[in-house]
């Protein structure tokens, strides 16, 4: 079998619900813009994946990916995953751009195979829990009024993604804890907004509040502020979500104390090649790879690998809309079809 075409689609469209992040961090803005990659093949098989980038992706793939891949058999996925690891070299891709070409030939390999992804790669379940990962809401109030609809729909765990203010967002994690009661699991999501300083304050009262996990509250540039970091403060740490380097990466992260859990992913890790090498890396330590990020590809690795809690669902406005697929168990499946089932309605 050998790839014949490598196409790609600029898809834009209107933000439902427009959103914002921590102070300084863009928001959703007016549109979204993303790219549909299809490698096709003489046997007729396509596989796809998504881009989070419009152009930018586009130009990748005519000057450097298309090059690569052409001729190729798209079953030999380690040894274009390489082929993009030195493209990576010259290119320097974004992170995501590693990983698309990866996703779309395991895609395919899983249509070939006539299985869902999550069953070809691992198979850990087929069911797993998802929390309710909040945008920046206004205030506490409306933080607070969020988290009770997420409870009655189901989830039993959230994870704020706050102001960036380090007194509010600790005031925030102890005013939420107080209010849900200690059975929820709660995160905190720092979004890389603080200096190590900062960082052990916010930390210090998320572990009085009992918060199961404290993710990226700085940077991932420098693994010796998180080592220092993790030294302080008295709550897990969930590190190396958007650190570039892939499993190679973590692995430091790992051996200099600098992380309790390690954030994997399709998007940020290298696709599900990638993303599969952090998750068993991780496993060799007794440690989770939390996914990143939602998506049909993410929920794939999720319920793929056996060290992973939760799959990650955003909540983006008030009212709340789920995202569909969720139960009210506050769970998800992967889609039952041949491949990564981006078009499966849930
Ligand atoms: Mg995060």
């Amino acid at each position: 079998m050998k790839i014949t075409a490598v196409e790609t689609e600029i898809l834009e469209e209107p933000v439902k619900h427009q959103y914002v992040w921590r102070k300084g961090l863009p928001g959703s803005g007016t549109h979204s813009i993303s790219t549909k990659v299809m490698i096709r093949t003489d046997e007729g098989v396509t596989g796809e994946a998504y881009a989070p980038r419009g152009a930018i992706m586009v130009d990748l793939i005519d000057r450097r990916l298309r090059g690569i891949l052409i001729g190729q058999d798209p079953l030999l996925k380690e040894h274009l995953w390489r082929e993009v690891w030195e493209i990576d070299r010259i290119e320097e891709l974004p992170l995501y751009a590693l990983g698309t070409v990866d996703i779309a030939l395991w895609d395919l390999t899983a249509k070939l195979a006539g299985l869902p992804l999550y069953k070809v790669i691992g198979g850990a379940r087929n069911r797993i829990p998802a929390y309710a990962s909040t945008v920046t809401f206004r205030d506490t109030a409306e933080f607070l009024d969020v988290a009770d609809q997420c409870l009655d729909y189901g989830f039993r765990a959230i994870k704020l993604h706050a102001w960036g203010d380090p007194r509010k967002d600790a005031q925030l994690g102890q005013d939420l804890r107080a209010h849900v009661g200690p059975d929820v699991a709660l995160m905190y999501d720092g979004s890389a907004g603080f200096d190590l300083i900062d960082a052990i304050y916010v930390g210090r009262a998320l572990a009085e509040a009992g918060f199961f996990w404290y993710e990226e509250p700085m940077r991932e540039f420098n693994i010796d502020a998180y080592r220092r970091l993790a030294k302080a403060v008295d709550i897990p740490l969930l590190s190396a979500e958007t650190s570039d380097g892939a499993h190679y990466n973590v692995a430091d992260f790992i051996a200099f104390d600098a992380a309790h859990m390690v954030r994997t992913s399709t998007h940020y890790k290298g696709g599900i090649t990638g993303g599969l090498r952090v998750a068993h890396l991780a496993e060799s330590f007794n440690m989770r790879a939390e996914v990143h990020g939602g998506g049909p590809a993410n929920l794939a690795l999720a319920c793929a690998i056996p060290n992973t809690t939760w799959y990650e669902s955003l909540i983006y406005s008030n009212p709340i809309e789920v995202e569909a697929g969720i139960g009210r168990d506050g769970a998800i499946s992967p889609p039952n079809v041949p491949g990564i089932g981006w078009d499966v309605p849930q």
